[in-house]
């Protein structure tokens, strides 16, 4: 197994629509176990191919506290939504040290393949609902501070350019 390199925001890669997995290989298999490793060590709750550069539909994910509560999502779809809506605050691996409040639906049911390529779902709800979202939305392309308001975003763009400069120039 090997650590990942993680893309941080505003990389234009992190923007880029992953395509669905053909086929759940090896191949696919060694990238989920790297993906895990990867999450583990930053440490977060969950990663998705796309913020280490792999542009295809795999996302692993650990809301729980002792590691008992690992989940690897191939394709993963939400196939229904809740009404109710949920507020909580997010962050990111990829947007270091950003920390804001998105709105989501507060429960989902979710469809995967596993890793033998079989089809499962669940509803998820609390932290689960909201880690599969935000990690789904990254291979959608979408990083969650596009979630807040414009304002926010510019403000957030201009400090993490001054801190590039700052580092660019040690
Ligand atoms: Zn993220």
């Amino acid at each position: 197994m090997a650590l990942l390199n993680i893309l941080h925001y505003p990389d234009k890669r992190l923007h880029k629509v992953a395509k669905p997995v053909a086929q759940v290989d090896d191949r696919i298999r060694k990238l989920a176990a790297d993906m895990i490793e990867t999450m583990y060590d930053a440490p977060g709750v969950g990663l998705a191919a796309t913020q280490v550069d792999v542009h295809e539909r795999v996302v692993v994910i650990d809301v729980s506290e002792d590691k008992e509560g690992l989940m690897v999502l191939i394709n993963p779809e939400i196939i229904s939504y809740s009404d109710e809506q949920k507020t909580y605050e997010e962050g990111c691996l990829s947007v270091p040290g950003v920390y804001d409040e998105v709105e989501r639906p507060s429960t989902v049911r979710v469809r995967a393949l596993n890793l033998e390529g079989e089809p499962f779902e669940f509803d998820a709800e609390g932290l689960l609902a909201v880690c599969v979202q935000h990690e789904i939305d990254h291979l959608n392309g979408r990083v969650f501070v596009q979630h807040l308001s414009m304002l926010k975003q510019t403000r957030l763009k201009a400090k993490l350019r001054k801190e590039q400069r700052e580092l660019e120039r040690v």
